[in-house]
């Protein structure tokens, strides 16, 4: 099978450029009369061998070994040194663009280009401090900002600096003309977090605002809102917070179903609850909105009314959580060889939701049985969202 991907496309390319460069630097030394060394030969028909025999790693090596870096061969170099880091060989790839950088004949523009790379190079490694370092170095020099903030960006989201990342998102912003409003409410949610675990809700409080000022369509924040409201004893400001939900996004209510029934309960508001959950039963339909209205007819009615209610919905609507709940609370009116028959179905039901997945990212289908707000696939925000249909929501 012929391999098409441009790592493989490029090897040949990257070799002729070399082979190219050290001819061109022939012709130019024997116009200067300059004697050309044997080794010189030596190595380019070693390095030709290499070829033949289909060695491209070793030849690359011996022609890059050959080239001196100059103003006409260091984009040969660099993409040698990007080739090597695509292949996996970062350290390959740091050699020789930190070859690159100590040529002091180089134009600053050109020993800019090497560093960039050079910090990608540091990146791919791991060696996060050593990219920060050499990016912000770019910034000061106003050379690949744009790229260098984006770079920047990832590096302080992995290591969790929020309040750095909301300083080079809004940077990156004002150069770029593209929102990152979304991941900077985010970034203000997670040191609202970081507050809410040291026991500082009033700055949590602020942090949340903040995350609102900067995306009003900021689930997380109004989650956030409700649950630090909630714990502060404060129902009512927390049932605001929640309803907010519905309007920001429909498919994310499930999240907050739960917590907006509690505090009701607390409010004693158990009209609101019914007719809430009507309405998002009636509107959205989803199956923690079930649950949820079945619990509150077994308060009211006994388990044979909520189990009648579910029965009508599932005819309906399908759902292995409906019929899981439907199990459990007939358990309890059921007796003889039909509870036997229950717990059978039981058993086969909680096996077919045991370690099933309920969230999946839209953007590229990574699925987990907890929410993430930061998709651990492919580092998108805000795009994990429930499972829709018989096996999720
Ligand atoms: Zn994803």
């Amino acid at each position: 099978m012929i391999d098409n991907s441009p790592l493989f496309i490029s090897l040949p390319f990257i070799i002729l450029a070399f082979m190219l460069g050290i001819f061109m630097g022939r012709r130019k030394a024997e116009k200067k009369q300059t004697p050309v060394s044997y080794s010189l030969t030596s190595d380019y028909f070693k390095g030709l061998n290499y070829l033949l025999n289909e060695q491209t790693d070793k030849a690359i090596n011996v022609f890059a070994g050959m080239l001196e870096v100059g103003e006409e061969t260091v984009d040969t170099h660099i993409a040698l040194g990007n080739l090597y880091r695509q292949r996996g060989e970062v350290e390959q790839a740091i050699k020789i663009h930190q070859n690159v950088i100590a040529k002091p004949s180089l134009s600053l523009s050109r020993r800019n280009d090497a560093l960039f790379e050079l910090a990608r190079d540091f990146m791919h490694a791991g060696l996060l401090d050593r990219a920060e370092n050499l990016f912000q170095e770019l910034l000061k020099k106003q050379s690949h900002v744009q790229n260098a903030l984006k770079y920047l960006l990832s590096i302080y989201q992995q290591e969790h600096d929020w309040d750095e990342a909301i300083y080079i998102a809004k940077k990156l912003e004002a150069a770029s003309n593209i929102s990152y409003s979304r991941q900077v409410a985010h970034f203000y949610c997670e040191l609202a977090l970081i507050s809410q675990k040291s026991g500082n809700f009033k700055e949590a409080l602020l942090q949340v605002k903040k995350a609102l000022g900067t995306d009003k369509q900021s689930v997380r924040a109004s989650i956030l809102e409700g649950n630090l409201n909630k714990d502060l004893g404060n129902c009512k400001a927390a049932t605001r917070a929640y309803r907010r939900v519905e309007q920001q996004d429909p498919m994310l209510l499930s999240e907050v179903l739960e917590p907006l029934v509690q505090c009701y309960k607390e409010l004693k508001k158990s009209k609101e609850i019914k007719s809430f959950l009507e309405h998002s039963l009636k509107k959205y339909g989803g199956i923690t909105s079930v649950l949820l209205y079945s619990e509150q007819i077994r308060y009211e009615s006994g388990d044979k009314a909520a189990a009648l209610f579910v029965v009508e919905t599932l005819r309906k609507k399908p759902s292995i959580r409906g019929l899981s709940y439907l199990i459990e609370i007939s358990l309890d009116f059921t007796k003889g060889t039909a509870h036997d028959n229950l717990l059978i179905l039981q058993e086969i039901t909680n096996n077919l939701l045991k370690d099933k997945p309920i969230y999946q990212c839209d953007q590229c289908g990574f699925k987990a049985k907890t929410m993430y707000w930061q998709c651990p696939g492919c580092k998108s925000w805000s795009s994990v969202k429930p499972i829709q249909g018989i096996e999720g929501e």
